[in-house]
């Protein structure tokens, strides 16, 4: 739902009340964090919802192109498995528009979700008159005038609610307004954020939670902070001097309840750093990059000492994205002389040149 003016913030905080929104785990929904997440549960992953105007309260026709274009935004910007949502004339879901919508009093939109089954959506009418004023939709004007919703941006909002998301808990001072489009109170052009097309991070966030990353090599949104953990192998972990070894590493989130379908999530085509140093030292010295590994989450790099070396793995907080650093224990390859002393058959049996 999406309602006008500070002067009703009474009467949003009653009416958020009655959508009995579920906050998150401790420590992931919080002011400035994820945007909350309604009850009733989620659709499935990458659900395709269909909707269609809605018998006898069809928008007008700047209004259609208006929620089809947010249809297209909420699928496009979802960032994870979020439904997606498409335009048919036989789908299961009406969005009407106009005086039947059945919206709170000072709603200019509003919506039913019963996931994971279906859902509803209505607009009120262009020139409908709140106790606040006049609603004017900014589609309906050949020369846009200030004061005016973007149905685009109001669309989105609803679209957010249908998959789930709860209007986004900003800071007292609103400097973070722009973290979500799914919000209590929608703005008017000019002011910021009047036409957001796309969902904002700590939209994008909660969908993660509840939907999953599209792949592992998916961004996390920058409203989350993840801990990962990164752990390394060396294959073989003995070999005799100029042999080769393979080092091997695996990048994952942090298996945290609270991360809900995140956590011990693999996270691919990032950047691991590989490190050695002598035994018994303490200072590491950074060798490279390390590659794609054979499976996903893994990277490797073959290294051939030719004395007993530690090696160990890095991984840092990519500035893009809320997954944090981490670093390896380190793991020791140890190297023979060719005095063919090795004591293993395997090691004996390696050329020693
Ligand atoms: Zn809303």
């Amino acid at each position: 739902m999406t309602l006008r003016i500070r002067s009703a913030r009474t009467l949003a905080v009653a009416l958020l009340a009655s959508l009995a929104v579920a906050l998150g785990p401790a420590g992931i929904a919080a002011a400035h964090g994820p945007d909350p997440f309604l009850s009733g549960g989620p659709f499935g992953q990458n659900q395709q919802l269909t909707f269609r105007w809605r018998s006898g309260a069809e928008p007008a026709s700047a209004i259609k192109t208006a929620i089809k274009a947010a249809a297209a935004d909420a699928t496009s910007t979802r960032a994870s498995k979020a439904p997606t949502f498409v335009y048919g004339s036989g789908g299961d879901n009406p969005i009407g528009y106009g005086v039947g919508a059945p919206c709170g009093v000072n709603g200019i939109a509003c919506f039913t979700r019963d996931a994971p089954n279906t859902f509803t959506m209505w607009l009120r009418e262009q020139g409908h008159v709140f106790d606040w004023g006049t609603l004017k939709w900014c589609q309906t004007y050949a020369t846009v005038p200030n004061g005016c919703y973007d149905a685009e941006t109001i669309a989105l909002d609803e679209f957010g609610h249908v998959a789930g998301l709860g209007h986004h808990d900003n800071l007292d001072n609103d400097s973070d307004y722009l973290d979500a489009v799914v919000q209590t109170y929608s703005r008017t052009r000019p002011n910021a954020g009047w036409n957001m097309h796309t969902f904002g991070r700590c939209d994008t966030a909660t969908l993660q939670l509840r939907y999953d990353m599209a792949n592992t090599s998916a961004k996390y949104s920058t409203c989350l902070d993840l801990a990962t953990v990164l752990t390394i192998s060396a294959s073989p972990t003995s070999i005799v001097a100029g042999a080769a070894t393979t080092l091997t590493a695996t990048l994952k989130v942090v298996n945290d309840d609270d991360y809900l379908l995140l956590g011990g999530n693999l996270v691919s085509n990032r950047t691991v750093t590989l490190q050695r140093r002598a035994p018994g030292t303490t200072t590491w010295t950074t060798i490279g990059p390390m590659g794609a590994g054979p499976s996903a989450g893994t990277y490797v790099l073959t290294q051939r000492p030719s004395v007993t070396t530690e090696y160990r793995a890095l991984f840092k907080k990519p500035s893009d994205e809320g997954i944090d650093s981490d670093n390896t224990p380190s793991v020791r390859v140890s190297v023979a002389a060719c005095a063919g002393s090795a004591p293993y058959a395997a090691v004996i049996a390696a050329p020693c040149l």
